[in-house]
């Protein structure tokens, strides 16, 4: 039987582990932007967020984006990954 791993990344607010696939990444790329990114092919430094609605709001609510990328943030870039992860939030939710 072949051990193979499946990808997985850490939520950054509850610290849980999850399957790649279940996780958003938003990432800050060379130039200090900071956008969501579906695809997660986006070269730059990433990080990882569950579709749990209480790890997004806390995400949002103590800025996590300036402590995660340890830069400023412009409140533009918050309000679009903040409007980007409302969207997956909502999709995900009429699925169910
Ligand atoms: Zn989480």
């Amino acid at each position: 039987m072949k051990n193979r791993k499946k990808p997985e990344r850490t939520c950054i607010v509850c610290r849980n582990k999850f399957d790649k696939r279940d996780l958003t990444r938003i990432v800050k790329n060379k130039d200090g932007e900071i956008f969501l990114d579906p695809t997660g092919k986006v070269n730059g430094r990433g990080a990882y967020i569950c579709s749990n609605p209480e790890c997004i709001n806390k995400f949002l609510k103590k800025n996590f984006l300036e402590r995660t990328f340890k830069q400023k943030i412009e409140p533009d870039s918050v309000n679009t990954v903040r409007e980007e992860l409302k969207k997956i939030a909502n999709s995900e939710g009429k699925m169910n």
